[in-house]
């Protein structure tokens, strides 16, 4: 399978008629830059930073982090890089940090919640972000904004940040794209306001969907509601993919169904125009969209968002593959 593949090491990812979108890596350490090599990732799309704060005993200091960005941004320079700051919490701890027990740690004090109200946890990572980005093509990605005030209070955080190293002479990349996560259905649902204040947003199933449909993406028991294929999940993603783009800002996935070939054509004739993945699922992407029509595509998006049930729509998917 793997051997079958490597025809496409070094194409494009290019649709038969043209339309070429973005296929990229998640990340969790530097360790990672040898599989997304191997398998010929464009950048990395998701670099989820929690992995330098786990497995300690106190923060990292904004030394070990700049060093740990660097090194990624340094060894694939140009390509993009997207950062994630902190997402601890939910169902993430740091041995180090107490949070108080929670009835609900999904909804509770995580990621860009905890980094408002932590400031100085927040600054240090946003220091280490911008000194690296000197090295490489760093965007910044925020997680969890629920709120069109919360993403103007991350910005106001970053550009004081900016004005503290402008003052001690530090320099740091003047052009850094700076973009969200839409992973919360109320940021997907004003996601047409949101789009005035980024570069970018990137939809992040694994929560999008676990919000959306109600169902903690943790529990076995109701596994089977937790469903890529509900109708109202693909609508909300079609949403944010048309308010994006009505913005003029690109429009990525890094949730695990970016990387799913049975959904690949489905986001593909939606317009989605960065997919982040696995590495190892970078190549097997590559293969199929080298194969599609996007014109084609786009009919099959629009079939599918006109149907009923998930059950409809996963068997017409499974059709088309035959
Ligand atoms: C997501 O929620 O889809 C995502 C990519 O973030 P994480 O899986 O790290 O929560
Ligand atoms: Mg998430």
């Amino acid at each position: 399978e793997r051997k079958a593949l490597g025809h496409v090491k070094g194409k494009v990812s290019k649709t038969i008629d043209g339309r070429e979108v973005e296929l990229v890596g998640n990340i969790g350490t530097p360790k990672d830059l040898l599989g997304l090599k191997k398998n010929d990732a464009e950048g990395v799309g998701l670099y989820r930073t929690e992995f330098i704060y786990m497995n300690k005993e106190t923060f990292p200091t904004e030394e070990e982090q700049f060093d740990a960005y660097k090194e990624v941004l340094e060894s694939l320079n140009p390509k993009p890089v997207v950062i994630r700051t902190l997402d601890i919490g939910g169902d993430k701890k740091l041995p180090y940090l107490k949070i108080d027990e929670e009835m609900n740690p999904f909804l509770g004090y995580r990621a860009i919640r905890l980094c408002l109200n932590e400031k100085k946890i927040f600054e240090t990572q946003l220091r280490a972000l911008l000194r690296a980005s000197v090295h490489g093509n760093l965007k910044i990605m925020f997680p969890m904004i629920s709120s069109l005030e919360e993403l103007l209070e991350v910005k106001q955080v970053l550009n004081e940040v900016k004005a503290d190293l402008d003052k001690e002479g530090i320099a740091y990349a003047d052009k850094i794209e700076v973009g969200m996560m839409i992973e919360v259905p109320s940021a997907a649902i004003i996601s047409d306001i949101l789009a005035k204040h980024v570069n970018f947003f990137s939809i992040g199933t694994n929560d999008l969907i676990q919000y959306t449909c109600a169902v903690d993406r943790m529990n076995e028991k109701i596994h089977h509601l937790y469903n890529p294929f509900h109708p109202g999940v693909l609508r909300l993603i079609k949403m944010v993919i048309d308010n994006g783009h009505k913005e003029n800002i690109w429009v990525g996935m890094c949730g695990e169904m970016a990387g799913d070939p049975s959904m690949i054509p489905i986001l593909l004739g939606m317009g989605l125009d960065e997919f982040s993945m696995s590495p190892s699922a970078i190549l097997p992407a590559r293969n199929l969209i080298r194969a599609c029509k996007y014109e084609d595509m786009k009919k099959t998006a629009e079939a599918v968002l006109s149907m009923d049930t998930a059950e409809q729509i996963e068997d017409y998917m499974k059709n088309l593959e035959k």
